[in-house]
């Protein structure tokens, strides 16, 4: 059964979504970088790789799968700076929950359309995106509860943050990135 065309192009605009986070979290780990946080700016370099990942699994559904050639459009430049650390990452959470309502919709409109096999695809962004927001989410928690002046949690949070790992999603691992 061919595609469902509004989700088609839905999943279209999503590859734009999803390589403007990679560009958002490359000036994020840029930022971070300046302000001596290795581990954080790691960490945000990881999240670059993961959402160039979650772009390539739309691009090779619809086109490989689907037959249908995406259509790559310009992507937006990203803001320029933050107020701080903890800025950084509040807004990679609010940014994360955008995300999740725009593959929620997308997932609306499969069932809508009864388009199974988008569904059973979409299935896994539902799932990363509970991960997605769970773990941006933690580190917020973090940053909250840092008392004032005591840079050394800072430090053990950056530390920590630096041992974060990127692993291919299995869709990109089974058939080559
Ligand atoms: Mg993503």
């Amino acid at each position: 059964m061919p595609i469902n065309e509004k989700v088609a192009k839905l999943m279209n605009e999503q590859i734009m979504k999803e390589w403007y986070s990679a560009y958002l979290y490359m000036s994020m780990a840029g930022y971070l970088e300046v302000q001596n946080l290795p581990g954080m700016a790691h960490w945000m370099q990881i999240q670059v790789l993961e959402e160039l990942s979650h772009g390539r699994i739309f691009q090779k559904y619809l086109a490989e799968d689907m037959g249908i050639q995406p259509v790559l459009e310009q992507i937006a430049a990203p803001p320029k700076t933050f107020a701080s650390p903890q800025d950084v990452f509040e807004k990679a959470y609010e940014h994360e929950l955008t995300v999740t309502a725009s593959i929620n919709n997308i997932m609306d409109h499969a069932i809508k359309a009864g388009d199974h096999a988008s569904r059973h695809m979409l299935e896994w962004f539902i799932a990363e995106q509970v991960e997605e927001e769970k773990s941006v989410s933690e580190i917020v928690a973090v940053f909250k509860r840092m008392p004032k002046g005591h840079e050394a949690i800072l430090f053990q949070l950056d530390a920590k943050l630096g041992t974060r790992t990127f692993t291919l999603p299995p869709q990109l691992a089974a058939k080559g990135a």
